[in-house]
């Protein structure tokens, strides 16, 4: 069992590759609650951390790059396996390739592996297709725009396949499909021309949605300017057509004409990114499967209003991984982070005060200390999610916002200064100096130089 802090509990703050906003904005809340330990893939996650007190030893913090394999509630262990070459973990120190696989046991766990894409078992989705769940899947999706490119510029420029090789192909009209395909655009007719003139009016991108509209939780003003938007720029929508199969070479899917008749339609790609939404990771599945109150868990682990798993024993879930009323997102975790992390802090005021009173014998000090402890008892209040809005980016520096003001308004913003609202509430939310010093340096180097169109 590892002891964190001077004595009593210790806890494991367990994470997989979860979505990225979810995984840095839920771990930054909770590293912020002393005592808790980050185990995670990801370097600036387990950075969040330092928070930690007490021993700093050794295996006070997990470094990135480990992965949960999986968990035994009962006995309250978490088997992690870390692939890097070096490593430190209790007094061993190994440098050799292979992985080391160990078991690390937990008081407490807070089990935040955010999700994994959905791809409704589409036969040629996981060969073919980029995913955008991760950091890495944005370089790969980067590098294979680019090896299009090259390719086709060793055809001759009535051919097919050369069309066909510049097609970015982005399927799913959520919030991740639409913002995605809007950059791409922006990144073709802002940069990309600038390097390889003449590639705006080779270049296509289409995005593809099986209802009829994209954006579907958004205002329905939004939606129409968010389309009109996409028109102006020249991006192809492609609504109320389903994706059934996917080849190396093309989408085959099924779209629906407005008097209900369907139809098969091909759609050649050169790249393809599918962002169709959200599945539960193995990891969830495997520890749902494990504990009896979870079993009609289907679209996400049962937790209770204080964010403690159904049936775990001293087990929290938030984020992506839970199915709940609230929608999963990046705001929803960070709220639930926060929420976690002041639970943590009192916890271990009580645990200290406790303490602090088994070693009093002054009877005044003793009675101050009782009755800071009866307040600190106080039952904690459930987890209420505070709804602020929704809002994403169509491209052309514009922005499509849903805002609200608790419940007595709201209001459906589009266009350039939303686009600067959404830049500042971004920042707004970000946790640390640091990270939005990178950010709005980040956007500085882009507003001045462009955006990088060098090779990996
Ligand atoms: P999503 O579930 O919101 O959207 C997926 C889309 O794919 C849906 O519109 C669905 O109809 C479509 N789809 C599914 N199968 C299809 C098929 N066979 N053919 C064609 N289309 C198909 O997923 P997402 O966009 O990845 O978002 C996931 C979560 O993350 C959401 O809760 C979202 O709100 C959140 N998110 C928010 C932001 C933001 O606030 N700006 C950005 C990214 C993600």
């Amino acid at each position: 069992m590892f002891t964190v802090g001077s004595r009593t509990a210790s806890r494991a703050v367990c994470t997989t590759n979860g979505s990225q906003l979810l995984r840095r904005s839920t771990l930054q809340a909770l590293a912020a609650s002393n005592r808790a330990r980050l185990l995670s893939t990801e370097t600036r996650a387990s950075a969040g951390s330092k928070g930690s007190s007490g021993n700093n030893s050794n295996n006070e913090v997990l470094k990135s790059g480990a992965i949960a394999t999986d968990l035994d509630p009962e006995n309250k262990t978490v088997s992690i396996e870390h692939k890097s070459q070096r490593f430190n973990i209790g007094d061993a120190f190994t440098n050799d390739s292979e992985p080391i696989e160990t078991t690390l046991h937990y008081d407490y766990l807070v089990y935040a592996v955010g999700a994994t894409v959905n791809t409704f078992g589409i036969p040629g989705i996981y060969e073919h297709a980029s995913f955008l769940k991760e950091a890495n899947d944005a370089t790969a999706v980067r590098q294979k725009l680019f090896n299009q490119i090259e390719a086709s510029r060793l055809l001759p420029k009535d051919s097919e396949d050369r069309k066909r090789l510049l097609s970015f192909v982005v399927c799913g009209g959520g919030p991740t499909g639409v913002e995605l395909a809007a950059e791409i655009k922006d990144y073709i007719f802002q940069d990309l021309c600038k390097f390889i003139p003449g590639i705006e009016n080779e270049m296509s991108v289409t995005l593809i949605e099986a209802q009829h509209n994209v954006l579907s939780m958004f205002h329905p003003r939004l939606i129409e300017y968010t389309k009109d938007v996409f028109k102006q720029q020249g991006l192809n929508l492609q609504t109320d057509t389903m994706v059934k199969k996917i080849d190396d070479k093309n989408v085959y899917a099924t779209y629906r004409h407005p008097n209900g008749k369907t139809e098969d339609v091909v759609i050649p790609y050169g790249t393809l990114v599918w962002a169709g939404g959200n599945a539960q990771r193995e990891l969830t599945k495997k520890l749902a499967s494990k504990i009896v109150e979870q079993q009609t868990a289907r679209r996400g682990l049962l937790v209770d209003d204080y964010l403690r798993l159904d049936g775990g024993d001293q087990i929290y879930a938030l984020g992506d991984c839970t199915f709940t009323q609230n929608p999963p997102t990046a705001q929803v975790a960070h709220q639930q982070g926060v929420f976690l992390a002041e639970h943590f802090n009192k916890q271990s005021k009580i645990e200290d005060l406790k303490y602090e009173i088994d070693s009093t014998t002054e009877e005044a000090k003793l009675n101050k200390l009782n009755q800071r402890l009866k307040r600190l008892e106080k039952k904690d209040k459930p987890f209420e999610y505070i709804h602020q809005g929704a809002l994403a980016y169509i491209g052309s520096e514009r922005a499509v916002a849903d805002l609200s003001w608790g419940d007595w308004s709201t209001v459906a913003l589009g266009g350039t200064m939303t686009f600067f609202f959404w830049r500042s509430a971004y920042v707004t939310m970000l946790l640390g100096i640091r990270n939005k010093i990178f950010v709005v340096s980040d956007w500085l180097k882009v507003a001045i130089f462009g955006r990088d169109c060098s090779q990996e």
